[in-house]
């Protein structure tokens, strides 16, 4: 059995693993091995569908050495005007460059693709190939990294929870797009089944290739609220949407009643957005889309709400709420895949081993590269944990506020080290710092607004204890 040696044993090369990596190589002289089960860098991205793509602007995502993207605007289509989103196949690209010209070349860096990890003993990883079934040990000297907290389950590699009778035709987002092969008859009615942003990127495609509304049925167990992309721009031309968008959020947060009236709120200043405006969504994950998109979906008015789907029969749906008839012909494009899964919270730095979560909640790239910032700049657990205080991934609309807070202490904390305070400022996935760095200290109007951004800050931590104590 071979036997390996590494300073880091990074479990996971997805966009985690990746992030924290190249953190921790810029900022130290640790070696690193990442092992991965996929046969290229770069997690989920490898099993997306082809019409996947960032719903956050390429800007400020992926790792803090290579800028994603060329940092262009959209000229056409639902993004228009807005800062350009990486399809699924850049991403792709993005994190084969990022191993290829950023992590091999230092020659501090070792990555074992289809590489199953399978536990620790005695301080040494147990590996084993996917292809051969060899097994190897990697002795850690110093951390192993479990960079899998987040894992979210995408369609194409995860099975249905309902049963599906033989003759129903379902497919993934990636089969719908496969429709073309021959053999395949073309359906006379689509249904959507989810409610996640697979779903609503399923809906505006299906639309974008002219399939006619009437044809679409969508099953919808809980509506969501979404973040508006237009508040998520780093371009200093969109500081008052970005910026101004902060102290709209602090404002509402401030004055809310309860978790309901916070959204409507969020909802009026152009924070958030919804695709039906009379129902009232019970969920929030941060997905995030343009006007446009959201407009383009009020198209598809057969929703379906009654539930989750239990089962699939020939000629109906059934839910957790009832029955619906279905046309025989039609086809289910399965996007029930929790892209979020639900998993618990454990203190990031522990004996031996790190386990990355989130530090600024949506952005988990940012949240990894902090993480291996601080492993390679601090030295006491508790000093890190301090600075890198989990923060809950919301499942609802009352997750917001804990997230929003938990986000927003952890800055606090940032900005008491002045150092950390110039690393953060100037990484690329920090989103807006280089923004707010960059404003004209002449420039009233901004300076009034970063000096509301505190109050409204302070203002919003006063009333977020209660309105914690209203979060379901
Ligand atoms: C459609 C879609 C769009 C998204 N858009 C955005 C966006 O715009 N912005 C954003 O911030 N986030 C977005 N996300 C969230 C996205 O999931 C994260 O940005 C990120 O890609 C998650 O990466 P990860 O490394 O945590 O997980 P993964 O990509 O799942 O990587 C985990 C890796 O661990 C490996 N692994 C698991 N078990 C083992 C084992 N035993 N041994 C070895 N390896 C193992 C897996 O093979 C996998 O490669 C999106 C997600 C989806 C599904």
């Amino acid at each position: 059995m071979a036997l390996l040696e590494t300073d880091y044993l990074v479990i996971g090369a997805g966009a985690t693993g990746l992030a924290f990596a190249d953190t921790l190589l810029q900022q130290g002289d640790a070696h690193i091995t990442l092992v991965d089960l996929h046969a290229k860098p770069g997690g989920h991205w490898n099993d997306a569908y082809p019409f996947v793509a960032l719903h956050q602007p390429s800007a400020f995502y992926g790792v803090n050495s290579l800028a994603l993207g060329s940092g262009r605007k959209d000229t056409v289509g639902h993004n228009a005007g807005l800062y350009e989103l990486a399809s699924g196949v850049e991403v792709s690209g993005y994190f084969h460059k990022v191993m290829q010209q950023q992590l091999l070349p230092s020659g501090r860096v070792h990555h074992l693709p289809m590489t199953r990890f399978l536990g620790m003993a005695d301080g040494a990883g147990r590996i084993a190939s996917v292809l051969s079934g060899a097994e190897s040990q990697i002795r850690v000297r110093r951390k192993v990294v479990d960079a899998r907290w987040f894992s979210p389950s995408v369609p194409a590699t995860t099975q249905p929870k309902f049963s599906v009778a033989p003759g129903v035709r379902r497919v993934t987002p990636t089969g719908l797009t496969q429709l073309w092969q021959a053999g395949q008859e073309r359906p006379g009615q689509f249904c959507i089944l989810g409610a996640g942003k697979t779903a609503m990127d399923v809906g505006v495609w299906l639309l974008d290739c002219g399939v006619s509304p009437d044809a679409i049925r969508w099953v919808m167990p809980r509506d969501a609220w979404l973040v508006n992309r237009l508040t998520t721009q780093p371009g200093e031309e969109f500081f008052m949407h970005a910026i101004g968008g902060q102290v709209q959020q602090m404002k509402a947060m401030a004055e809310a009643t309860d978790p309901v009236d916070l959204f409507e709120r969020l909802e009026a200043s152009g924070q958030m957005l919804r695709i039906d405006r009379t129902q009232r969504p019970r969920m929030f994950h941060y997905a995030t889309m343009s006007e446009g998109e959201v407009q383009w979906l009020r198209q598809i008015t057969q929703v379906i709400r009654k539930g989750r789907v239990q089962a699939i029969e020939a000629g109906a749906l059934v839910l957790d709420q009832g029955r619906e008839t279905m046309d025989a012909g039609t086809l289910y494009i399965d996007c029930t895949a929790s892209a979020v899964e639900v998993r618990e919270m454990a203190p990031m730095f522990q004996p031996g081993r790190i386990l990355p979560q989130l530090v600024r909640a949506p952005l988990i790239s940012f949240s990894a590269a902090v993480c291996a910032y601080v492993e390679a700049n601090f030295d006491d657990d508790a000093v890190k944990n301090r600075l890198c205080t989990p923060v809950p991934f919301p499942r609802s609309v009352g997750g917001y506020v804990a997230a929003t807070m938990g986000s927003l202490a952890n800055q606090l904390r940032w900005g008491e080290d002045k150092v950390m305070r110039h690393w953060i400022r100037e990484s690329r996935l920090d989103g807006f710092g280089r923004m707010v760095a960059g404003v004209d200290r002449n420039d009233a109007e901004k300076m009034a607004l970063l000096g509301e951004l505190r109050q409204q800050g302070a203002a919003a931590m006063a009333n977020a204890k209660r309105l914690l104590a209203m979060a379901d």
